[in-house]
């Protein structure tokens, strides 16, 4: 909410409106939820816990923190506490990085935050999708509808199932003999196997 869109909402104010503020401090102060009290004769609106903001919603703490008076709702709540937390977890990281003798800690607590570490490494790492045929067409002319990827040099190519399957065929060939099914001989295996496809 910026400033000139806050000063139209505090217009609007009643006593009994459900409003919210949050005030500074370390990890992120305190998320405030209060009723309007009352209207004052300048415009602005006093809260039932006693804080006056002006007409444009907002207020000094000490001599240079503006506090704003925001509406309140579940999502602005959840939004504000999830931000305080991640501060809280930031300065409990800075206070053991920076007043923690770890060498004297238990092994056991030591290993903890190694498996903490990695637990969050995990949970950032993007999932792996497979990347999307490009609408191009496959290489017997049909149109392509996934990726091939060569396991054994990673190049890939935009296929039709078909084909996959042809792909995936030659490659269980070179596992089993240690030399690659041909597509012809993959052609003759896949159909003894009651496969459907645009070759039947
Ligand atoms: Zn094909």
């Amino acid at each position: 909410m910026n400033t000139p869109e806050r000063k139209a909402w505090v217009k609007t104010l009643k006593p009994g409106d459900e409003v919210c503020y949050q005030t500074p401090g370390i990890n992120g102060g305190h998320f405030v939820v209060t009723l309007v009290k009352n209207r004052t004769p300048q415009g602005g609106v006093r809260t039932l816990d006693g804080v006056l903001f002006n007409s444009e919603g907002r207020t000094s703490y000490y001599s240079s923190h503006y506090v704003h008076l925001e509406p309140y709702s579940e999502d602005r709540k959840a939004q504000v506490l999830r931000k305080q937390l991640a501060n809280r977890a930031r300065s409990s990281l800075w206070v053991l990085a920076n007043n923690v003798n770890l060498s004297k800690l238990p092994d056991a607590l030591l290993q903890e935050f190694i498996n903490l570490e990695d637990k969050i490494k995990e949970s950032m790492r993007e999932p792996v999708k497979d990347p999307e045929p490009l609408e191009k067409l496959c290489s017997c002319g049909r149109e392509a509808t996934r990726v091939y990827t060569d396991p054994q040099f990673g190049g890939k190519s935009d296929v039709c199932d078909d084909c996959y399957d042809i792909e995936e065929c030659q490659d269980q060939g070179s596992a089993v003999t240690g030399e690659s099914y041909s597509a012809e001989e993959c052609l003759e295996i896949l159909k003894g196997r009651g496969w459907k496809s645009h070759y039947n």
